[in-house]
């Protein structure tokens, strides 16, 4: 059972009533959906307890003009992350930019950090373009435990000084929960890769960060199971999630993956998280990237996540997919006129 709260409620005022039904005995807790609105998640209500919670909400002078909406669809799954129970879109705030609803966003840069320098050149180029979003990988979770693994806490530094010359905000992906703590101190929203789409214990560690999370989907998961994983981030206090569509594995090697624009359709009818996708990693093939985005855009998505490189013959990682910087520009001036 949730109880969704109205905006601009106060957070005293909801606290006051959670514990109301805590005195109650009732197990429930407060969530906070956004900066205006709050929620309380009570878990398997008995009858009694349901009368209990109906009555306080409908009659109670304090309390019954503060509840928005009482929702009781029990999804086994998943709730917090349907539209059933949500159904206004969610607008993610990453770094002051906002994502989601009628907000379209470009995240782009390299697939890894390597240099301050690569890094200034393509800060430059985003900026350039009107682009606010920064890719700063500092680890990488690679096939091969012999591929380069990321500059790791050399990147550190380089972020922070990317940040402070070009006030980009940047987007940066936890490999594991002991990553988290390096990552707090530059990145403004924590990608979780396809590779963990379900690694629980991350997804509960990430969402408990505080920070905005950008969430692929794994490239042999189900959409029940991707918005299952999904149910991890906000349960665990994270509503601030944007999902990512990066392409499935298929019967077929034309491409390196299988970017599911069905799912990217689909999935705005099933929750009320944002959407974007991610046609480096879909396709591998830098000819295909500026079509798949703009396919994206057309179908009502919420953005496109873009690996480019100044020289990738230098890039050492993911090398042939990424972009070179003008074919980049292209990309943003041809996505500018959708
Ligand atoms: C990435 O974006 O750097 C990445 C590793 O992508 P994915 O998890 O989609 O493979
Ligand atoms: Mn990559």
């Amino acid at each position: 059972m949730l109880l969704i709260i109205k905006k601009n409620i106060s957070s005293t005022l909801v606290e006051k009533l959670n514990s109301y039904f805590n005195l109650e005995h009732i197990n429930s807790r407060v969530l906070r959906m956004n900066d205006s609105q709050y929620l309380i998640d009570i878990r398997r209500a008995t009858k009694e307890e349901q009368a209990i919670i109906e009555n306080v909400c409908n009659n109670n002078v304090e309390f019954k003009n503060i509840i928005e909406k009482i929702s009781f669809y029990h999804n086994d799954k998943y709730c917090l992350t349907s539209r059933k129970v949500i159904s206004e879109d969610t607008i993610v705030n990453i770094g002051g930019h906002l994502l989601g609803k009628d907000n379209f966003q470009i995240i782009a840069g390299p697939c890894a950090v390597e240099s301050l320098d690569q890094m200034r050149r393509t800060a430059e180029c985003l900026k350039e373009n009107n682009v606010n979003l920064m890719r700063g990988c500092i680890y990488k979770p690679r096939t091969s435990p012999y591929d380069f693994q990321g500059i790791q806490e050399a990147g550190i530094e380089i972020m922070l000084k990317i940040k402070e010359e070009f006030d980009l905000a940047i987007v940066s992906e936890a490999t594991s929960a002991k990553r988290i703590p390096s990552l707090l101190q530059f990145a403004d929203c924590i990608q979780i890769g396809a590779r963990n789409c379900q690694n629980f214990d991350l997804l509960t560690d990430a969402a408990q960060a505080g920070k905005p999370i950008l969430f692929k989907r794994g490239m042999s998961t189900t959409v029940e199971e991707y918005l299952s994983a999904t149910e991890y981030l906000l349960t665990n206090g994270c509503f601030d999630v944007v999902l990512c569509e990066r392409g499935i594995k298929t019967f077929d090697n034309e491409t390196r993956n299988c970017l599911d624009l069905g799912a990217v359709a689909a999935l705005p009818y099933k929750t009320h998280l944002p959407i974007i996708t991610d046609p480096s990693h879909a396709t591998g093939r830098p000819e295909l990237v500026l079509p798949l985005a703009k396919a994206t855009k057309v179908i009502g998505a919420h953005g496109v996540m873009i690996e480019t490189h100044y020289n990738r013959d230098l890039a050492k990682c993911d090398a042939r997919q990424q972009l070179t910087l003008e074919n980049f520009t292209n990309l943003c001036n041809e996505l500018n006129k959708i």
